[in-house]
């Protein structure tokens, strides 16, 4: 197991749709492994594998550590795709491994159906709601090289823009490793 940097806004991988994974092998499974490993160490309930610099469709969730969701799953998300949004939406802040400190409340359905496959590349179909929801909806932008500040009003977009600077001229004091350039990528 290894910790991975991770890739930071403006960072080339965040900005492109990652690629579907054709099969699981013993790399795909070490990737993962490093994946939940660095979004723990990061204090993080979901992570994108573009953001460790990994070009794959995979997300890797754990939302227990929140309150009220302690029975739920660590969970794997192999080439996720959303088929069914409520009507209903909500709005909840959101934070981001990728955006060290910039915070945003963003609107998006307050349940939705995820298909994907397992690690043993089986069909999976979820529906979730509450907090699992909000995260499966941001990591799965993440896969199509959506940020949550891609969501925000113009205005808003004016009031962090600063903070973003300093974020990718790596001049925040950052509280776990990250990539140094802006091509970081790993096979
Ligand atoms: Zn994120």
């Amino acid at each position: 197991m290894a910790l991975l940097p991770v890739t930071l806004i403006g960072d080339k991988i965040l900005k492109k749709k990652t690629n579907n994974v054709k099969e699981v092998d013993v790399k795909t499974i070490e990737l993962i492994r490093d994946m939940f490993e660095t979004m723990r160490n990061a204090n993080g309930i979901g992570l994108a594998a573009n953001q460790v610099g990994a070009d794959k469709s995979i997300i890797v969730i754990d939302v227990s550590v929140i309150e009220g969701n302690e029975e739920t799953k660590p969970i794997v998300f192999i080439n996720p795709k959303l088929t069914h949004f409520s009507d209903k939406k909500v709005k909840i802040e959101e934070g981001c491994l990728s955006i060290p400190d910039v915070r945003a409340e963003i609107e998006r359905p307050e349940s939705v159906t995820v298909e994907y496959k397992d690690t043993e590349f089986k069909d999976q179909t979820l529906k979730a709601d509450g907090v699992l929801a909000r995260v499966i909806q941001h990591e799965y932008d993440h896969l199509q090289g959506i940020l949550f500040t891609d969501l925000i009003s113009d205005d808003l977009k004016k009031k962090l823009n600063k903070d973003i600077i300093k974020i990718k001229k790596r001049k925040v004091d950052f509280q776990y490793p990250v990539t140094e350039s802006v091509d970081y990528q790993i096979a």
